[in-house]
């Protein structure tokens, strides 16, 4: 029997092939690789699609996370509000830039920073609040962003999980990246827009001069070349990736819709099976359109379905099996054991299916059919 991958990008680089082949080519006989024209049509392209004025390319969604930290001139003592359950990058852009990350624990049901825990962690320093649309759908923003801006804290939304997803606020549908004052996005190959190897980008809603900073920045914040206006990094989007990024940029709609088919056939699966007393589905928000980036179910006797199911060719992964106020780095930080509970909850029994646009009925029917069998034996 063959084995189900967690993710298969050679299925989709089938699809797409031809249309990639001729736009790699097409920057190579240009020899122009770093920044330039087709970054720029990249970005055009991705602030129309979001419906943002402007966005700027970088390295990998870590640096579009460092930029933006970096823009709100974070200073020691400051504080950033972020959830513990995501993954590194989130919190390690507030400490690199010598700040302090304050935790809010997550819903159980959505995995996502509960909007309620979050107001009750302001003070006066806090700075900015980074939300993470984790696995695909995105948080209600409603209910924080209006009392942030009141405040003048800024919302960076960590949107690396969440490209195409939106939800309704303020009455029109918004993307993610579009609500807070930036958004931060990966292109690493398995997010929901990968390119061919490491990509990021920033968003910027409406602020010009904020977006003319972030584009600084990542050339070691010169201004004119040579000429340095503060001290930047060196975050460059290049010519290849950003080709890549336009040609699947143009099917991530369709992509995106196959990941919502998939997750409604799991859950079919799940009831028809009578797995439900078992298996907790992902939630969907009433008012957004989750985009399933990862399919992650809470499940009885994690560790050992988990191993059950390598042990058939199934593989699945776990995302995260230790929250970030655990770890051994932030341990200075102070938090311990107990202090999140519903976050430290979803690390012991969070499993994460196979959940890729390409995978197919029968391969669904098979993997719900070995969770089945696991739970007939082990319940
Ligand atoms: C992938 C990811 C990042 C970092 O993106 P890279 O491109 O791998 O640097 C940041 N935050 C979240 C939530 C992610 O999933």
């Amino acid at each position: 029997m063959t084995n189900i991958p967690s993710f298969d990008l050679t299925r989709n680089y089938a699809r797409v092939k031809e249309e990639i082949n001729v736009a790699v080519l097409r920057v190579l006989e240009t020899q122009h690789f770093i920044l330039g024209p087709e970054v720029e049509a990249l970005e055009r392209e991705l602030a129309a699609y979001l419906e943002v004025k402007n966005t700027v390319g970088c390295a990998s969604g870590t640096d579009s996370l460092v930029l933006a930290m970096m823009a709100l001139d974070l200073k020691p003592g400051d504080e950033v509000i972020t959830t513990p359950f995501t993954f590194f990058a989130t919190v390690s852009c507030i400490t690199r830039c010598g700040a302090t990350p304050v935790f809010a624990d997550v819903d159980p049901a959505t995995y996502n920073i509960k909007s309620e825990d979050i107001l009750a962690k302001i003070t006066p320093r806090t700075k900015a609040v980074l939300p993470v649309h984790l696995f695909g759908q995105m948080c209600p923003l409603e209910e924080i962003k209006d009392e942030l801006a009141s405040r003048n804290i800024a919302l960076v939304e960590d949107c690396a999980q969440a490209i195409g997803a939106h939800r309704m606020i303020d009455g029109r549908v918004a993307r993610s990246g579009s609500v807070g004052r930036m958004g931060c996005f990966s292109f690493f190959p398995t997010k929901n827009l990968g390119c061919y190897g490491d990509g990021g980008m920033v968003s910027i809603a409406d602020d010009e001069e904020l977006a003319q900073r972030i584009r600084r920045l990542r050339v070691h914040g010169a201004g004119t070349t040579y000429f340095h206006d503060e001290v930047g990094i060196n975050s460059r989007l290049d010519a290849l990736q950003a080709a890549i990024l336009r040609v699947r940029l143009r099917h991530l709609e369709g992509w995106n819709e196959e990941r919502r088919i998939v997750a409604g056939r799991y859950m079919l699966l799940f009831g028809e099976k009578g797995l439900l007393d078992f298996i907790k589905p992902p939630v969907e928000l009433a008012g957004g359109r989750h985009v399933y980036h990862q399919y992650v179910v809470r499940a009885k006797r994690r560790d050992e379905l988990q191993k059950y199911l390598a042990e058939r060719g199934v593989t699945t992964r776990v995302y995260y099996p230790l929250p970030l106020h655990l770890q051994h780095c932030f341990a200075y930080l102070g938090y311990k054991k107990g202090d999140f509970p519903t976050a430290e909850a979803l690390a012991d029994d969070v499993l994460a299916l196979p959940m890729f646009p390409e995978l197919l009925p029968e391969e669904q029917e098979r993997i719900v059919s070995e969770i089945a069998g696991f739970y007939a034996k082990n319940a």
